[in-house]
């Protein structure tokens, strides 16, 4: 008998690639002199360039090319030295040119990947197809008036790069991971904001499902304007849902664009015609060719920063910091930092790093601030740290006395103040002598259960001898005093 049975494919994976789009955070606009800012009232930011007006010519921003190589070259792609623009023809009103400029044939950087950490602590490589350089649109309006649309152009040539993921995305997941890797670095390149609330990053969404198992593509759908991690996220769990539906009803999914409804966390297809697109796509004959020489490819390569990976490898390395610690650091810039500086002068850097990744951070997040706002200088902080570890003030009082009534006030001298406060450890022998002979009297039933072997009532003693040398005492000292008497 045939023992053949039928695969059904009962489980199905996602297989999804985006299109992210970058707004640059350049001054002006990407081929004018226009501010680029966003926020301004509208139409405030336009000029000939932005309005189309007849004989107006595009002049590139070399910041933006910059800008997109830096991008480039953290995502390991490789950088076409001469690259150059293309038009996109199409109708809308918050375009007056008729066309968009941007890149098809020969984008600026391609052939990369980035590499992000799952939950479960593994690595996914993840490719880039390309990066290309682009300009953005104007924004239409179409519920402000009953009668008419309103058309705001301030962000008609806003800068963009688009950078094109292979299908290589398995999980809403790997998604999420991905645009969070992606927001540190437009930010930590200084390449952009990075703000999804703000459209400084949204991106389309391509995704299919196939049988888990199988090395072919299904038939992707495109899920356009995605403006939050969380709802990528929700739409590829709908999309992956629905794509499953019809296929396991007998269906067959049709390739097409997808617009993502928000409030109900669905999608649904554009109008067929809003999708019948025939770009015309051609070399712009406005704009020379972009020749990226030699040498100022060497430069941008030179200026580029460490990235946050990097930068935590080699704070492990060289801090004996652990993942969590160095990641931290390495991915705020202001922490990162503020414990350079520190670093100048204090004694020991372990110290430092507990303290900053400990109780420092800990009250930065109990403010809800950055260390730029904290008020403490990081000299300050050293010399609270080496006073620590010096035994000249406890931890505690450190903590709860010495740093409040620093901060706010970063030219003052940390030692002075401790002095000036009196929270210094006495260095009084005498003193501490008397007040562990005064705490063994009157705790002489726990001092004959400790003579019997029960020692854990020693830290019984250092508490009440500490509590008389009102916490300024090294509990070491006390601790050595103690157990000298209890011979
Ligand atoms: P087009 O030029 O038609 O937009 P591309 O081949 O450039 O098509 O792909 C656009 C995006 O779609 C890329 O991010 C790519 O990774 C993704 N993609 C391509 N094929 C699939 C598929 N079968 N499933 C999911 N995503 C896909
Ligand atoms: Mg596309």
């Amino acid at each position: 008998m045939s023992t053949k049975t039928e695969v059904s494919p009962s489980e199905y994976e996602l297989v999804s690639g985006l299109e992210i789009h970058v707004q640059l955070n350049t001054q002006t606009k990407i081929f004018s002199s226009d501010s680029a800012a966003f926020g301004a009232k509208g139409n405030a930011h336009i000029s000939a360039v932005s309005l189309a007006l007849p004989g107006a010519l595009p002049k590139l921003n070399k910041e933006v090319v910059a800008k997109a190589v830096r991008m480039g070259l953290a995502l390991n792609c490789s950088i076409n030295q001469v690259n150059y623009f293309d038009r996109k023809n199409y109708f809308y009103a918050d375009l007056p040119k008729g066309y968009q400029i941007t890149q098809d044939n020969q984008p600026i950087c391609q052939n990369g990947y980035l590499d992000v950490v799952l939950s479960n602590g593994e690595e996914k490589r993840i490719g880039i197809n390309r990066i290309h350089l682009e300009e953005d649109a104007g924004k239409s309006m179409h519920d402000q008036a009953d009668q008419y649309s309103f058309v705001d152009l301030n962000r008609a040539g806003v800068p963009l790069i688009e950078i094109v993921t292979e299908p290589d995305i398995r999980s809403a997941e790997e998604a999420s991971a991905l645009l969070t890797e992606m927001r540190k670095l437009v930010r930590h390149l200084d390449v952009s904001d990075g703000n999804m609330e703000e459209g400084s990053l949204r991106c389309d969404a391509n995704i299919s499902i196939r049988p888990k198992g199988s090395i072919e593509f299904g038939t992707r759908c495109e899920v356009k304007n995605l403006n939050s991690i969380r709802n990528v996220r929700r739409a590829m769990d709908f999309e992956f849902g629905r794509q499953k539906e019809v296929i396991e009803n007998g269906g067959q999914i049709i390739q097409s664009t997808l617009n993502f409804d928000a409030d109900q966390g669905t999608t649904s297809p554009m109008r067929s015609k809003e999708e019948a697109n025939d770009y015309r796509y051609f070399p712009d004959p406005d704009l020379p060719p972009i020749h990226i020489s030699d040498e100022w490819l060497a430069q941008l390569k030179f200026d580029m920063p460490a990235l946050p990976r990097e930068i935590a490898r080699n704070l492990q390395r060289d801090y004996h910091m652990n993942a969590a610690e160095a990641t931290m650091l390495a991915e705020d810039h202001e922490l990162l930092s503020y414990f350079n500086t520190a670093l100048e002068t204090v004694n020991q850097p372990k110290s430092l790093v507990n303290w900053l990744t400990g109780s420092i951070r800990a009250l930065l997040s109990e403010k809800g601030i950055g260390i730029a706002e904290l008020g403490l200088s990081a000299l300050q902080l050293a010399d609270v740290i080496n006073m620590v570890d010096d035994k000249r003030i406890t931890q505690q009082i450190a903590l709860q006395q010495l740093i409040p009534s620093l901060i706010g006030s970063e030219d003052t001298d940390a030692a002075a103040q401790a002095a000036t406060l009196n929270l210094l450890i006495t260095e009084n022998n005498a003193e501490l002598e008397g007040f562990a002979d005064e705490v063994l009297a009157k705790f002489e039933a726990q001092v004959q259960a400790y003579k019997k072997g029960k020692k854990g009532v020693l830290g019984l003693f250092v508490g009440e001898v500490m509590k008389l040398a009102k916490g300024k005492a090294d509990p070491q000292k006390i601790n050595q005093i103690l157990q000298e008497k209890l011979k």
